[in-house]
């Protein structure tokens, strides 16, 4: 018996959107169908947002900002309830689980963590109330007088995610978001609209005043509606980079801040030191993780090629060796991938790959039968014009470049649109640094790759605008004030 026989889960079918505080029905009668990818089965839906919904949701959080209690608050007062807020997310972490994977597809292995993880970026950002508690005083360069530097909340936020992982990429946004004293509006991907109300349902037992935290479910008309209201002060947005030019597009005439998580195409550069083994034991989560429908993978592999072939077959085992499956069973490290649009889109890949003389040395193909599963693939034989070497393909598929030399692995790693993740793998951790200084993108790994709460992560390029996490995410959620006055005593 898998998980999936004995879920029950609380949120299916549901007519209710997140605002002022209360679960209200959506004042029309459209809907979106949310469909199990390793199934084909529609088993919820959500409504997609009236205009009147919209203006509810942007009105709450425009009082919560304006009057309610939620930016008067002292910085720490707002950690202890993001402190509470992550206690009853963790409450909630079997049920957000099976819905996450239910609605995407993400194995359940993964989908276990997410609410441990939402509840730690939650507890970082509560640790950075002292970062805001108390105003820095800073003298004019005379001494005459003084300046009180104050950093206000910035106002309204509307927050919109994508549907590879749900949770995680709405909280980056709403945790710093809150502790900064701003209220938001969340509208999550049309594919993924169901997990995310157990954040919500925890933000209300945590006692969070109305209005603070809104959520709208619906398409990307709705996102846009959201991103061009008239009482938004700032979006932040991940997503894809089409989307992300049009939002940022529109914030460019409003002169309204956004910052934009969107795609990427990065490399892992395998320097001829490398020890193999040693990277075959990270190769899938930082290739491959989600079933390869994480922004930050590095998806190109650059061997050098002395050693081609091997790295080649060192690849090609473990992915083959990964197991595929339903994405609740526990043993399944790939599972389908998210969306019928998204299966058509990897599997074109693959076509374009074959085409332009790539070679499949495991995977290649859709998986007969129900879902949208395509086994996981490794492309070898890959050359830096083809497609599949300077597109983003959101899927389970890893290409295997060549390089003669060092100089040119750097170039051919910078040579995308792209700039987010990447990876250097050697036995030399000082080599692997020189390596990774050179790389034109975020964030880089020696020998492993994960995000860490506390250091900014973003995109350079077409990569995105800004950065989340750390307390320079936490700055894009804040608007700075200078008072000047003369120094106490000689006014
Ligand atoms: P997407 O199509 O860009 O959609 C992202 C979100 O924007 C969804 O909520 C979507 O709503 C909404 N949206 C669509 N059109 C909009 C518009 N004109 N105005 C405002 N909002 C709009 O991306 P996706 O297909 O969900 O996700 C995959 C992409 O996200 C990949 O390219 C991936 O690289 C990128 N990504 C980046 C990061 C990162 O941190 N850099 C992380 C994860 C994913 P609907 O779902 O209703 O269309
Ligand atoms: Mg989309």
């Amino acid at each position: 018996m898998t998980v999936r026989d004995r879920i029950d889960l609380r949120w299916t079918h549901v007519d209710d959107l997140y605002v002022d505080g209360a679960w209200v029905p959506s004042t029309g009668s459209a809907r979106i169908d949310v469909v199990d990818p390793a199934t084909e089965e529609v088993w919820g839906s959500v409504p997609d947002a009236t205009a009147e919904d919209i203006e509810a949701a942007m009105a709450a959080a425009d009082r919560a900002f304006r009057t309610g209690p939620w930016p008067r608050l002292s910085p720490s007062e707002r950690a202890d309830y993001l402190l509470r807020i992550a206690d009853e997310v963790e409450k909630r972490a079997d049920e957000l689980a099976w819905t996450n994977s239910r609605e995407n597809g993400t194995p359940i292995l993964e989908t276990m963590g997410a609410a441990a993880n939402a509840a730690g970026i939650f507890r970082y950002f509560a640790g950075l109330a002292g970062y805001l508690e108390s105003d820095d005083v800073r003298a004019f360069p005379s001494g005459a007088a003084e300046s009180v530097v104050r950093r206000d909340p910035v106002g309204v936020c509307v927050l919109i995610a994508p549907w590879n992982f749900p949770i995680n990429l709405v909280v980056i946004k709403l945790a710093p978001a809150l502790l900064a004293g701003c209220p938001a509006v969340v509208k999550p991907a049309s594919p993924t609209p169901l997990s995310i109300r157990f954040v919500l349902d925890a933000v209300e037992a945590a006692g969070v005043p109305a209005g603070v935290v809104n959520l709208v479910t619906g398409s990307g008309a709705v996102g846009d509606a959201l991103v061009r209201h008239p009482l938004t002060a700032k979006v932040a947005f991940t997503g894809s980079t089409p989307v992300g030019r049009k939002i940022a597009g529109a914030c460019g005439e409003l002169l309204r801040p956004v910052t934009l998580e969107l795609g990427g195409k990065s490399s892992a550069i395998v320097l001829p030191d490398a020890d193999l083994e040693q990277m075959a034991s990270v190769l899938i989560r930082s290739s491959m993780r989600n079933t390869g429908q994480t922004c930050y993978i590095s998806t190109r592999i650059l061997a050098p090629a002395e050693r081609y072939d091997e790295v080649v077959e060192m690849v090609t085992d473990t992915v083959a060796a990964a197991k595929q499956g339903d994405p609740f069973d526990p043993e399944s490290v790939f599972g389908p991938v998210a969306t019928r649009a998204q299966y058509d889109t990897v599997l074109g890949y693959l076509r374009s790959a074959e085409e332009e003389g790539a070679r499949a040395t495991t995977g290649g193909r859709a998986r007969d039968g129900v879902g949208y599963f395509v086994e996981p693939t490794v492309l070898a034989d890959v050359t830096p014009d083809m497609r599949v070497s300077r597109e983003e393909i959101f899927g389970p598929v890893i290409t295997i470049l060549r390089y003669d030399t060092v100089d040119e692995a750097v170039e051919l790693a910078n040579n995308t649109e792209f700039g987010l993740g990447g990876l250097v793998f050697s036995a030399d951790q000082t080599a692997a640094q020189a390596v990774a200084e050179r790389m034109d993108t975020g964030s880089v790994g020696l020998n492993f790759f994960a995000s860490n709460h506390s250091a900014p992560f973003g995109g350079r390029h077409d990569s995105g605008l800004g950065v989340e996490y750390g307390v320079e995410g936490l700055a894009a959620y804040l608007t700075y004030k200078s008072i000047h006055r003369r120094p106490k005593g000689s006014e």
